[in-house]
């Protein structure tokens, strides 16, 4: 049956009190307390350095969400509540503190003025862009590093089962951040070279170490040579901008590549019916914190063809990110 129209609208009303539990008890480390053996909420306080009361609380309304489980016993982990450790292989506790973290926060508390104005909460509260804000704050930076390196666990496997990079000699991973997929994919791929590139101070902070097969390209697409290469991945990158910027980074790339280079978008594409999909939700954080926007395929193929790039295909993946494929002829 569906829910009554009272019963959605009150749950998506109060949704952001539990977003914001379990954000907390990603940064307090609570899930790397817990072991196998339940535990009273004071014994986690006590590890944690938090209120015993106010931890209680908020697991409790974790639990009905499906988050960690309760007993007589105290708290335990469940499969969810696991991912919230650091140790987790496909850990979202980096994903959940950077959601959490003041400036994201914050941003999407002045939601109200990206939606009177278009311009970002970001921008309004803390006077200036994410990627600027972060390249100040080392701290932040580093938790945002690895939230996005952490979601990598998901696509990665998803992505090379899908398409295989063995043919480009060369392929360079603009805004890579820490270089997972890049590593990932030399791997798979041991005739070629790769090229990281990313702002200074993220391939300073957490970047591989450079090898006979990888070199580190330290530089700001908007303003610096790109390298050049056979295929280029971006992954997460086009949807954090507008369209004019985006077009400007496409054609930065068209003007670097080799003749008949491939470029990769790697994106989850907005879907387009009214079916729920994480990528709304993304949308907003596009909207209010990051200055960019979520697409659908049509969207990106328009964006690669107004920066002169010949759209080639998309290749689903089953963690629901795309291959969206352009050749610069
Ligand atoms: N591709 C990585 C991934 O999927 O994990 C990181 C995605 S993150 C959403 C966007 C990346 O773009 C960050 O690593 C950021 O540092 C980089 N970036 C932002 N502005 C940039 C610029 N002007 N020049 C180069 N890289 C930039």
């Amino acid at each position: 049956m569906p829910a009554a129209p009272q019963e959605i609208l009150l749950t998506t009303i109060m949704a952001h009190l539990y977003a914001r539990c379990v954000q907390v008890v990603a940064e307090a480390g609570v899930a790397d307390h817990l072991e196998d053996a339940p535990k009273q909420a004071a014994e986690l306080a006590t590890a944690t350095g938090v209120d015993a009361d106010a931890l209680h609380r908020i697991l409790r309304s974790l639990v009905s969400w499906g988050i960690f489980e309760a007993s007589p016993d105290g708290y335990s982990h469940n499969d969810a509540s696991r991912l919230l450790r650091s140790d987790h292989p496909a850990s979202l506790r980096a994903y959940a503190r950077m959601m959490g973290s003041d400036w994201q926060w914050r941003s999407i508390g002045a939601l109200g003025h990206a939606l009177k104005t278009g311009e970002t909460g970001m921008r309004h509260i803390f006077g200036e862009e994410s990627f600027d804000y972060l390249s100040r704050h080392p701290a932040q930076s580093a938790i945002f590093n690895e939230a996005m390196t952490s979601r990598a666990s998901i696509d990665l496997p998803a992505i090379l089962e899908a398409y295989d990079f063995s043919r480009f000699p060369v392929i360079a991973d603009i805004g890579g951040g820490q270089g997972k997929l890049l590593l990932a994919i030399l791997d798979r791929c041991p005739q070629s070279s790769g090229v990281l590139f990313d702002l200074p101070h993220v391939l300073d902070a957490a970047a591989p170490p450079p090898s006979d097969r990888l070199t580190l390209a330290p530089g700001d697409f908007f303003r610096d040579p790109l390298p050049a290469a056979d295929a280029y991945l971006l992954r997460r990158v086009i949807h954090d901008w507008r369209d004019e910027p985006s077009i400007a980074i496409l054609a930065a790339l068209r003007g670097a590549a080799k003749p008949g280079a491939h470029v990769f978008l790697l994106e989850t594409p907005l879907p387009e019916g009214p079916e729920r999909n994480p990528v709304k939700g993304l949308d907003i954080v596009m909207l209010a914190v990051v200055s960019g926007r979520e697409r659908t395929i049509a969207q990106y193929q328009a964006l690669m063809e107004s920066a002169g790039l010949r759209y080639l295909a998309t290749t689903p993946t089953r963690s629901g990110m795309a291959l969206i494929e352009g050749v610069a002829d």
